[in-house]
């Protein structure tokens, strides 16, 4: 195997991918830079004069609608642009960097761009060109049938929504934390992922064929025939295990003495309900709905969400369907609704911060769940709740909307449940002031674990700090499950630590009745709460929570999985969505 094509970053989705690489842009202020081979300059000096057209023609309809809706001498200044963008030295030189650097088309523009900062008669122009080269890419690659593994500087929301899933055969990024919002979408949507790739842009050319290993986070650039081979033989293998796994599909997770776990699943959108079978599951514990926002070009109205609810809680079939009210802010923000840059965004202004400053959110969000709430068993959850006032005041405002609604002459369920999220360690450590004011909570340990450890989920610095094993964030996740049982309120863990069949074995050792996992992982984690007895895994939990170092807690992890997949059907080890250390 030639070990300098091979390159090792950090495991986040699993899964294995083969296909060409498409380098996304994933923010207007980034451009992307990828070396373009001999053979492809051309292509990219075609590029590059296409663009500057566009730009031309971009700048005249400007020109032309300044005149008429102001007078001639306003409209002047994009003629002076078009007239620089003709000015042929500027044009040499971008053309002759993309020949001698072999660099995209892009990249050759941006530091033009930067050269000529300080003066704007002459970078403005470029910039057209810039963005009629960035949105003729995605244009080009969105319009073809192309399957491609997307290749990008972060891994943010935005990477993973560039296309539809179906056509995203991979990811890779440079950097990018385990534990991110990116993440977590990769493993929903179950594509395989690797970050943390050093120096990835820089070795990658447009189209060049990469190989995936979201298990083992591995990215091999120009694969050999032989290593494909070897690679669709390990795939082979892993699919031959998930058949297998398909059987036990209708169980019930439940351990063989008799104590049931509830497994629910995490969905994104409307169209997640057809990824999985519903029968075999027990509802959808996290509805993360903030993606149905995010993915318009505005507002949606009430009547748009009331549809899209009332669709998925009819499609759930009566099953519990738990409602996250909108979680925007730090890296989920709306294209239509400007938040303002933070100094420190996982400590900002997110989740229930904003909506209950914006009331108008929701109050639209709460009388669409209302109105909606008779077509199925639903249930509300709040994110990034830090005090009672909070809960008290989001409780006032679903006091109105009911009572409004009613006035209206709407239908509106008896019972709607109101559970928190724990995601702010506030909640965790005052939890017996607060449990008796919920109807349920629901771990988010992708937060949590931030919170408590002081390491941003999105800081590729901090990434080995953030560390879902350390003993701190143990005790934390036993003391709420036990705060909660006592005061007789059903407690889940919903973040993606719990897609971890070992990880979801401790959690039920820990007393929790729920956990909700990407439905991918759902099979999994029934095989290995059948296997396990609920006493053996008390046992297992009492001991995870007496370590005072990761180390130990993950030598606990290690064992369980070694008497999970020991005699596993077809002797491979499962996908984990929690990569080993
Ligand atoms: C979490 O924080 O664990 C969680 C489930 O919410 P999100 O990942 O959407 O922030
Ligand atoms: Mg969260």
């Amino acid at each position: 195997m030639s070990q300098d094509r091979t390159i090792q970053g950090v495991a986040v989705s699993p899964g294995l991918a083969i296909g060409p690489v498409h380098v996304v842009q994933a923010d207007t202020a980034e451009v992307p830079t990828w070396t373009v081979a001999e053979n492809e300059v051309a292509g990219e000096i075609d590029r590059l004069a296409a663009a500057v057209k566009t730009a031309s023609q971009e700048l005249e309809k400007r020109q032309l609608e300044v005149a008429r809706v102001s007078d001639k001498k306003d409209a002047e200044i994009f003629a002076v642009h078009r007239m620089i963008l003709q000015d042929p030295s500027s044009l040499r030189r971008v053309e002759e960097q993309i020949v001698q650097e072999g660099i995209n088309a892009e990249s050759a523009v941006q530091s033009l761009i930067t050269r000529f900062e300080a003066l704007a008669d002459v970078s403005d122009p470029w910039r057209h060109v810039l963005d009629a080269l960035l949105a003729r890419d995605r244009e080009e690659v969105a319009s073809s049938e192309q399957r491609v593994v997307l290749a990008a500087q972060e891994l943010t929301p935005k990477v993973m929504t560039f296309l539809e899933r179906e056509r995203i055969l991979g990811v890779i990024t440079e950097a990018g934390g385990r534990f991110s919002h990116g993440a977590v979408l990769a493993r929903a949507f179950g594509i395989p992922c690797v970050v943390g790739v050093p120096n990835l842009l820089a070795r990658l050319e447009q189209n060049l064929l990469v190989t995936v290993d979201g298990d083992r986070g591995a990215v091999q650039l120009r694969p050999d025939q032989e290593q494909i081979d070897e690679l669709l033989e390990i795939k082979k293998q892993r699919e031959a295990r998930r058949d297998a796994l398909r059987t036990i599909g209708e169980l019930p997770a439940e351990t063989p003495d008799g104590r049931r776990l509830e497994l629910q699943v995490n969905i994104e959108s409307v169209r997640d309900i057809q990824t999985f079978e519903i029968a075999h599951t027990d509802g959808v514990g996290l509805f993360r709905t903030e993606f149905l926002y995010m993915e318009r070009p505005q507002f949606p109205s009430e009547e748009e969400q009331y549809r899209l609810y009332r669709r998925v809680l009819r499609e759930m079939k009566g099953l519990p369907t738990t409602m996250r009210t909108l979680d925007i802010g730090a890296d989920k923000p709306l294209p239509y609704f400007k938040t303002p840059t933070e100094p420190n965004p996982a400590l900002g202004w997110r989740g229930i911060r904003i909506t209950l400053e914006w009331r108008d959110f929701l109050y639209s969000q709460l009388r669409a769940f209302l109105r909606a709430s008779i077509h199925g068993n639903l249930r509300i959850l709040l994110p990034m709740v830090t005090s009672l006032e909070e809960i008290r005041e989001v409780h006032e405002v679903f006091d109105s909307v009911r009572t409004e609604l009613l006035q209206q002459g709407y239908e509106v369920a008896a019972d709607i449940p109101v559970g928190v999220m724990i995601e702010v360690p506030s909640m965790l450590i005052a939890l017996e002031t607060v449990i008796d004011h919920v109807d349920f909570v629901s771990v988010g340990t992708n937060d949590l674990v931030q919170y408590i450890l002081a390491a941003d989920r999105d800081n590729r610095w901090v990434s080995r700090l953030y560390d879902p094993q350390h003993p701190a964030v143990m005790l934390a996740l036993q003391r709420v499950a036990r705060v909660a049982g006592e005061a007789g309120h059903p407690s889940a863990v919903c973040g993606d630590l719990a897609g971890d069949p070992a990880m979801a074995v401790l959690l039920h050792g820990m007393g929790y009745d729920s956990v909700s996992v990407a439905p991918h992982f759902v099979a999994d984690i029934k095989y290995a709460i059948r296997k396990i007895p609920w006493a053996e895994a008390r046992e297992l939990a009492d001991e995870a929570l007496r370590q005072s170092v990761s180390r130990g807690v993950n030598d606990v992890i290690a064992r369980i999985r070694a008497r999970l997949y020991d005699d596993a059907a077809a002797g491979v080890q499962p996908d984990s969505p929690t990569p080993r250390a």
